[in-house]
C-alpha cells in the first residue's frame, strides 16, 4: 500500500464500462487478482478472480471480509524445538489485488491500520497490509446496512482505486501513487472528466444515499451507551444470543485473538499460534482461580459494543462499527444491532424488513 494521495490532474478519469474487463486483466501486472466471487446461491466470498466476469459486483456483502487477507483466522507464529530454537516462518511476497471492496470495508481496514499500529504494533498485519492493493467500488445498500449513520458509507482513505458506477462509466478516484501507477497501465482506456461526470457522480451519491433504509443518530452512540448502562436492552439481547460468534468472525474490525503452543509428541518442538478470538465466546473472561468476569451473555453483548463504540472513539476518534450488516445477516437468533442501537439511543425501532 503507498500512502501518497495525489491531488490535481491525473486523480479522477472516466473508465467506460465496455473497457472494464481490460481494465481489469491489466490490474494483474500488479498483483493476483481477487475479489468477490459467488460460490454458491446467496454466499460471496472474497477470493481468486481471474478475469472481471468472474467477479459478483452486484452482491452487497462477503461472508467475511478484507480482514482475512490481512489477519488469517490460524496463522503460525514461529516454529520452536530444541535443536533449532526459535524459527520463523518465511514472509510471503505474493501481492493481491482486491478488486470490489465497499467503502464500509475499506474504512474498516483504515481502522485495522491504526489499530495494528497502535500501542502494540503487529509485524505481520503491517507486512500484509503492505502487499495488498485495495480497488473500491460503490454499491446501493441493502435492508442490513447503516454505514451511512455511522459515517462509513464514503472512502477517503485506505484504497488504491476507487470506482464509482456513473452508468455506462466508472468514476476513477486515485488514492495513492501506486494507485496512480495502476490507471497509467490503462491509460489507453480512460478518459478526462467532464463536467456531466462531475453531476452523474453527485447524482449517484444522492441515489445511494436516500437507499439507506435506518434512523440511527451515532453521535449520541457513546453517551446512550454509558446512560443506558443498566438498560434492560442488554438483557433482552442476552436471553436471545446463543454466544456463537458468528457476529465476531464476520465482523470487519473485530481482530481479538488468542495465542496457543502446540507441542509435538516428543515435547521437543512444536508450534505457536495466534487464532481469532472474540468475547461473545464464554471462556473469553474466564481467569484462572475460575472467576469469569463476564458470565452472562447480555455482558459480553453489552462489552462487545462498549469496546467498538466507546473505547475506539476515545482511542481512535472513530466508532468501531462501520454499518456493514453482517452480524445481522449472519446472527442464527436474528439479533439486530441496528435495533438496538436505536432503542439504547431511544429511536424508533425500524425493521430489517421494512
Ligand atoms: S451472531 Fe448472534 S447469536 Fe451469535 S454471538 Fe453474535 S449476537 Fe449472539
Ligand atoms: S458490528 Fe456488525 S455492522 Fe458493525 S462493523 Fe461489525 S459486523 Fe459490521
Amino acid at each position: 500500500m503507498a500512502t501518497e494521495v495525489l491531488l490535481g490532474q491525473g486523480s479522477v478519469r472516466i473508465l467506460p464500462k465496455k473497457y472494464a474487463a481490460q481494465f481489469y486483466k491489466n490490474l494483474g501486472v500488479f498483483g493476483e487478482l481477487h475479489g468477490p466471487v459467488q460460490v454458491k446461491p446467496g454466499l460471496v466470498v472474497f477470493g481468486p478472480a481471474a478475469s472481471f466476469s468472474d467477479l459478483a459486483l452486484d452482491q452487497v456483502r462477503t461472508l467475511l471480509p478484507v480482514k482475512k487477507y490481512l489477519f488469517p483466522p490460524k496463522e503460525e507464529q514461529y516454529r520452536f524445538s530444541t535443536r533449532e530454537g526459535f524459527v520463523e516462518p518465511e514472509v510471503e511476497e505474493k501481492r493481491t489485488v482486491l478488486f470490489g471492496v465497499h467503502p464500509c470495508d475499506i474504512n474498516a481496514v483504515a481502522l485495522l491500520d491504526r489499530v495494528t499500529s497502535w500501542k502494540y504494533p503487529d509485524p505481520k498485519y503491517r507486512a500484509r497490509r503492505q502487499r495488498l492493493i485495495i480497488v473500491g467500488v460503490d454499491c446501493i445498500p441493502d435492508e442490513y446496512c447503516f454505514c451511512l449513520p455511522m459515517g462509513s458509507h464514503t472512502a477517503d482513505e485506505g484504497f488504491d482505486l476507487f470506482l464509482t458506477d456513473i452508468g455506462e462509466e466508472y468514476f476513477v478516484q486515485v488514492g495513492s501513487s501506486l494507485g496512480e501507477r495502476m490507471l497509467r497501465e490503462s491509460w489507453d482506456l480512460v478518459k478526462q472528466v467532464e463536467q456531466e461526470h462531475i453531476e452523474a457522480f453527485h447524482q449517484r451519491a444522492e441515489e445511494r444515499q436516500k437507499a439507506f433504509r435506518h434512523d440511527l443518530d451515532a453521535h449520541r452512540l457513546a453517551q446512550a451507551i454509558l446512560v443506558g448502562f443498566s438498560s434492560p436492552v442488554w438483557d433482552e439481547v442476552g436471553k436471545k444470543c446463543l454466544s456463537c460468534g458468528s457476529c465476531a468472525a464476520t465482523c470487519p474490525t473485530c481482530c481479538c485473538y488468542d495465542v496457543l503452543d502446540e507441542v509435538n509428541l516428543d515435547l521437543k518442538s512444536g508450534v505457536r499460534i495466534r487464532r481469532w478470538d472474540d468475547c461473545m465466546q464464554p471462556e473469553f473472561a474466564l481467569v484462572a482461580g475460575g472467576h469469569n468476569f463476564r458470565a452472562e451473555r447480555s455482558t459480553r453483548f453489552k462489552m462487545r459494543f462498549m469496546h467498538k463504540i466507546n473505547s475506539f472513539k476515545a482511542e481512535f476518534q472513530r466508532l468501531g462499527c462501520v454499518g456493514c450488516g453482517r452480524c445481522i445477516a449472519g446472527c442464527p437468533a436474528d439479533i439486530n444491532v441496528i435495533e438496538v442501537f436505536q432503542k439504547i439511543t431511544g429511536k424508533k425501532v425500524t425493521s430489517v424488513a421494512g
